[in-house]
């Protein structure tokens, strides 16, 4: 199993204390990987630096045509990819082949395309004698860093946008799932020019924290949790260098009386516990008219109850474990301090098997300012509360930190409209939830962080604006 990391063109065993990295659904330690030490990192950082320096200077088609050739190496080998993802994160096999490696591999398709757009606005006489031009041009080497939930997809994220903008990368995968990104780093080695993308891998508050705060990075893109989010913010205020975080959710469902309370239901049970709610946009929040409340409630109990829970490859297996028993322990804490003000209708217990199984959860009765409606789980577990008709269902969803996404379920499109204007969420779906495509953009607000992944505003992070004058005479 490929465990090096990729730094100047060139596969690398890392240096430093090696890490084990365990298949979720035993326990058990699936191979141990050396994590970079600091001349390592600093020569990904110098790498990436000296690579700029050519891959800044290609045209749009080349950058367009790598990013088609990384595709294509990943479409070969999807399988093995989706089997690497499937045994390190716990994910039942058909989704991480069928599900994630589609969006995976659109993802560099599509910025293969968006390459190909950059372009400046203007290009006049603005000051008499003067013909002005604005270019955005790539903005320097990247520090990026991925978190654990979905590995594959989120590294294509963060090296797809600034790979089309012209940028080089460092790339991070994070300690607990790096296998499917490690291999993906030895597909590209011939792939890839030396030192346009570097893989480099170790824990977040050391080598990652070295990363973000080397000399020589230009901009610094993290998808983690809020804290991570905040360094990354500290390491470019330090700097002065620009920053894209997109972190957290705690997506809120608004349910009105009219909704299809059957297509709500039935895209809950497939959203709400997809990867085991390990999910950023998750639907984990539902705040229902008190009218359709009891009929809401007990059929998402019956639906989640109905989850088939097992082994990635087991045959009907809906839902794996959860990533690590330190998360499935803090997934756990959240449900059994609810118990004392909120009823656990369904799950709130631990499945059997040697991994982190954690059965599917709905929790209701619970009161929207408490701490499991307020702060994230990211587990197979969903709340539900109510509105009364005298009460502002938009005010309740905007009153957290977090703003990812959000949903609202309603045949009124001019009540979805309105309430879709209100909202304080970076994305928000109306009678369904999760949907993507990289042509949209995967915005952030508030506490979830700013700017965007995919559609062509990821570009933003990875260019500057320039203006260019030419004097006349
Ligand atoms: P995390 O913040 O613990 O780790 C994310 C990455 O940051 C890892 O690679 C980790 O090693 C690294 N890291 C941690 N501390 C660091 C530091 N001080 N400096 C540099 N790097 C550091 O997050 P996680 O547990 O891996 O992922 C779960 C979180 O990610 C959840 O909050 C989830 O909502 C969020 N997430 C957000 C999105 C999005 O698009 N907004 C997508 C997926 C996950």
């Amino acid at each position: 199993m490929q465990s090096k990391m990729l730094i100047n063109g060139e596969l690398v065993e890392g240096a430093a204390v090696p890490l084990a990295v365990i298949d979720p659904a035993t326990g058990e330690e699936i191979i141990s990987v050396g994590q970079a030490d600091d001349a390592q990192l600093d020569s990904a950082v110098r790498s990436a630096q000296e690579a700029f320096e050519t891959y800044s200077k290609t045209t749009p088609a080349q950058r367009a045509a790598l990013l088609l050739d990384i595709a294509g190496v990943i479409e070969q080998n999807a399988e093995a990819l989706a089997a690497l993802e499937s045994h390190n994160v716990g994910k039942p096999w058909p989704s991480a082949l069928d599900d994630e490696m589609p969006l995976t591999l659109d993802t560099f398709r599509f910025f293969a395309g968006a390459a190909r757009t950059l372009s400046g606005v203007a290009a006049g006489e603005y000051v008499p004698g003067h013909t002005s031009l604005i270019r955005r041009d790539p903005i320097g080497p990247v520090a990026a860093i991925a978190p654990w939930n979905y590995p594959l997809m989120m590294a294509a994220w963060k090296l797809a946008a600034p790979l089309a903008a012209g940028c080089s990368v460092v790339l991070k995968p994070s300690e607990i799932t790096p296998l499917s990104t490690l291999r993906l780093g030895e597909l590209l080695a011939d792939v890839v020019p030396k030192g346009v993308i570097n893989i480099v891998y170790g824990v977040g508050t050391s080598i990652g924290a070295r990363l973000i705060n080397a000399d020589g990075i230009e901009a610094v893109s993290i998808t983690g949790s809020p804290a991570t989010g905040s360094a990354a913010m500290r390491a470019a205020a330090r700097q002065m260098r620009q920053v894209h975080v997109e972190l957290g959710g705690k997506a809120p469902v608004i349910v009105y009386e009219d909704a299809d309370v059957e297509k709500l239901v039935a895209t809950l049970r497939a959203t709400a516990f997809f990867n085991a709610g390990q999910d950023c946009a998750q639907p984990c929040r539902v705040l229902v008219a008190s009218k359709v409340y009891d009929r809401v409630v007990s059929a998402l109990a019956e639906a989640a109850a109905s989850i088939k829970v097992g082994a990635p490859r087991a045959s009907g297996t809906e839902m794996g474990p959860l990533v690590t028993d330190v998360h499935r322990q803090r997934v756990a804490g959240f449900v059994d301090r609810a118990r004392t003000y909120a009823e656990v209708v369904t799950g709130g217990t631990v499945a059997p098997g040697g991994g982190f199984f954690y059965r599917p959860t709905v929790v209701a009765d619970v009161d929207q300012h408490a701490e499991i409606a307020v702060q994230e789980v990211f587990g197979p577990v969903i709340t539900v509360s109510r509105f009364t008709p005298d009460q502002d269902p938009v005010a309740i969803a905007n009153a957290t930190r977090y703003g990812l996404a959000s949903s609202i379920w309603t045949q009124d499109s001019g009540r979805a409209m309105a309430a879709s204007s209100r909202l304080r969420y970076g994305f928000t779906w109306v009678n369904t939830h999760g949907v993507a495509t990289p042509e949209m953009p995967w915005a952030a607000m508030k506490g979830s962080g700013h700017g965007c992944d995919m559609s062509v505003f990821a570009l933003d992070a990875y260019t500057s604006v320039r203006h260019v004058m030419l004097a006349h005479g």
